[in-house]
């Protein structure tokens, strides 16, 4: 399962050492375009795989992704990309069993007028439990959701060293010091900070720092193609 489709998908895809083909299932927590502007190019890459592709989004971002598709390939028939599309509320939480032992649990987070975003949470049956968390508020949902994960992936927009005077919540973001702070109330011992903003980047040291905030949970900026074993 591939998390999220931004504009350079298909680079990071392949610093896996993955093909396209070999993704069978994809998340997009929402339809802004640094998660979604990649999925004509995964689509497009995917044309000729034995495996039909699962698309798991809310209603809005699944319509999104057919707009985007069809803009970008006019001609070729939908049908032809192979994609099965499974709508997830927008308004409610949601389990689903993914099969091959994994659930994944889905829940509305707070985000701008018009636009629908998803957190979500894997459990791997006798294995561990992972939580993705991005553009939205530091709140108690998604500590809640992140409840004894083993791994919590995390945005960090902004930093509160680096940018002391934004403030991220109208803008439904947030810093590297509160994704520590969800990651320290819902016991995870483990975050990776993801989706930095453009300006704090080529700081992960004081990314991490931030988060730990002098405290023992593990925090880690990974980089396109890193392995974690959990
Ligand atoms: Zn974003």
């Amino acid at each position: 399962m591939l998390v999220e489709a931004g504009p350079t998908v298909m680079q990071q895809v392949h610093r896996t050492g993955l093909q396209a083909s070999d993704i069978e299932m994809l998340f997009v927590s929402h339809d802004h375009g640094d998660h979604s502007l990649g999925f004509p190019m995964l689509a497009l890459n995917r044309l000729w795989a034995s495996t039909t592709l699962n698309v798991y989004a809310g209603l809005d971002t699944i319509a999104t992704l057919r707009v985007l598709l069809a803009l970008a390939f006019r001609g070729i028939k939908t049908h032809q990309f192979d994609i099965h599309w499974h709508d997830l509320s927008e308004e409610y939480e949601e389990r689903l069993n993914l099969g091959a032992g994994v659930v994944m649990h889905t829940v509305p987070v707070p985000s701008p007028p018009g636009v629908s975003t998803l957190a979500a949470r894997w459990e791997f049956t006798r294995g561990p439990t992972v939580v993705f968390v991005t553009d939205t508020v530091a709140c108690q949902t998604t500590v809640d959701l992140a409840r004894g994960a083993d791994l919590l992936i995390h945005e960090s927009s902004f930093s509160a060293v680096l940018q002391p005077d934004v403030d991220p919540v109208p803008i439904y973001h947030t810093t590297a010091r509160q994704a520590g702070e969800t990651a320290r109330e819902a016991g995870c011992p483990r975050l990776a900070l993801v989706h930095l903003g453009a300006t704090i980047g080529d700081r992960p040291d004081v990314l991490i720092d931030e988060a730990r905030a002098g405290t023992d949970l593990e925090v880690i900026v990974p980089e396109d193609g890193d392995r974690l074993r959990l």
